[in-house]
């Protein structure tokens, strides 16, 4: 005989900052509307999570909120080793939770409804195989799993992937909607490989795959944002949520829940922040600082370091800078650093190792922002009218940077280029003579994103057809 099945959501994100700080949004977002949610973390990103947030708190208020943890095999933190790992760790060990363990049919509560990064899709086939609905959180930009993701059968079957030529600057024809947009060099990195059977080539096409096979696709961006490629998305997944910008929607459903009492400081970092800088910020003029942030994931050599800091410096603005441990390739060597750097560094330059981003990017002494264009940092960035430099790394940053530039006009991207004069003339070209186009845009984007998380806001509404269908999903599987 068929139980009645109380609604219950399995939240299960890739062990990163970006995509947890996300999944836990979605997840306080969900447990608001007094849904039960298991919230699943692979231990290698629990731990630092519970050292440095207030999360465990944070959630103690929800008594339908609950963490839970699964071994992973991680000891390194470069993105394909941690995803090679979990494939091999936590892979059975999740199938047997869901199949009959603390999270199947036989559990006390069993889970009604699975939402795991699309970045896992083995969660996607076993959450099939178990009968549960499924929907994929994803947490890259959609101009990139369009572009990158789902379209990947399609570059390489019209030959644009792997690269033939070497002519970066060649328009891509083969995907739809961004034909006048895409040049080969603004395909995400991995497109550059030769090796079809590289294993991040190999883990996207599972991911589109994963996609097509959910119930539907969570994205953090507006409908207005994305206008071009959300609808030939549409196509292939037709239950699209757009729920972004997630930070600022989140805030805003948050403080319409909670009583002045109940204030909380939200902190999903997995490093500590260092808020001496907000204090050096309040010294400075407005609109007048670049801020430099290359994320929780990327990197550079010592010699991009300097040509950056050389480019920043000469702009004349004031900076503060994120130098997050070990994102200097082989290390930092202060003694090779030229003294005219360090001095005038300084003079105008607050350096930290990890800083408040959102509190940062609202501040308004903040005229600029040298990114690498993380979906994450580029959505902050569009929330708070900021213009940007795009300085691109991996995954996803070399098409958000070509949409920052050409489609939002509200940046300029240096990708595939380093040098201290080409930086300081983007700083400059984002910062002086105000307003410009790309601080004219910026704002008209702040508006867009604001007006998107209003009660009849595009992303509220999503949000509330998201809530309805999980009540409904979980009700047909009673
Ligand atoms: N971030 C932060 N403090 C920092 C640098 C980054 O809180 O000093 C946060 C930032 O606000 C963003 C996330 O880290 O939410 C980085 O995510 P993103 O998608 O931009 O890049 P990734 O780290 O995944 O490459």
């Amino acid at each position: 005989m068929d139980q009645t099945l109380e609604p219950h959501v399995l939240v299960f994100p890739i062990p990163f900052q970006g995509p947890v700080y996300c999944a836990l949004k979605l997840a306080e977002l969900i447990c608001l509307s007094g849904i039960h949610v298991t919230f699943l973390n692979t231990e290698h990103i629990h731990r630092p999570l519970l050292r440095h947030t207030n999360v465990v708190s944070r959630f103690n208020r929800y008594p339908n909120f609950r963490f839970q943890t699964i071994p992973d095999g991680v000891h390194g933190d470069r993105f394909m080793e941690v995803m090679a790992a979990v494939d091999v760790v936590t892979k059975p060990l999740f199938r047997d939770m869901v199949v009959s363990g603390t999270l199947s049919r036989k559990s006390e509560r069993p889970v009604t409804v699975m939402i795991p990064d699309a970045s896992f899709p083995f969660a996607v086939d076993i959450a099939i195989e178990a009968s549960i609905p499924v929907i994929c959180l994803e947490t890259v930009s959609p101009c990139c799993v369009w572009t990158s993701y789902l379209n990947l059968p399609t570059l390489i079957e019209a030959g644009d992937v792997p690269f033939k030529e070497n002519d970066l600057d060649q328009l891509i024809t083969s995907v739809q909607g961004t034909q006048h947009i895409i040049r080969k060099r603004d395909l995400a990195k991995f497109c550059r490989s030769e090796d079809l059977s590289n294993p991040v080539i190999e883990l996207i096409i599972k991911e589109a795959h994963a996609i097509s096979q959910a119930q539907g696709l969570i994205l953090n961006t507006f409908e207005k944002l994305d206008s071009i490629v959300l609808p030939h998305m549409r196509k292939l997944c037709p239950n699209i949520y757009t729920i972004g910008p997630l930070h600022t929607l989140y805030k805003a459903q948050l403080t319409a829940n909670t009583t002045s009492s109940q204030e909380f400081t939200i902190s999903n970092s997995v490093w500590k922040e260092d808020r001496t800088c907000m204090s050096w910020l309040d010294k400075n003029d407005p609109k007048t600082v670049v801020y430099v942030s290359i994320g929780s994931l990327a990197t550079m050599t010592f010699e991009q370091l300097l040509e950056i800091w050389y480019g920043v410096v000469n702009s004349g603005k004031p900076f503060l800078w994120v130098r997050r441990p070990g994102s200097i390739n082989s290390g930092y060597d202060e003694s090779h650093v030229p003294i005219e750097l360090l001095e005038r560094t300084k003079e105008i330059g607050c350096i930290v190792e990890w800083a408040p981003q959102e509190d940062v990017l609202a501040h308004p002494a903040i005229g600029g922002f040298l990114t690498h264009s993380g979906w994450n940092s580029t959505m902050e960035s569009i929330v708070e009218g900021v213009p940007m430099v795009c300085w691109p790394y991996s995954a996803d940053q070399q098409v958000n940077s070509r949409f920052v530039g050409e489609v939002w006009k509200m940046g300029v991207d240096i990708k595939d280029t380093c040098d201290r004069v080409r930086v300081e003339k983007a700083v400059r070209d984002i910062m002086d003579s105000k307003p410009n186009v790309f601080t004219q845009s910026a704002n008209t984007w702040a508006n867009l994103a604001k007006e998107s998380i209003t009660k009849n806001g595009s992303s509220s509404i999503r949000l509330g057809r998201l809530i309805d269908d999980i009540l409904a999903m979980s009700s047909t599987r009673s």
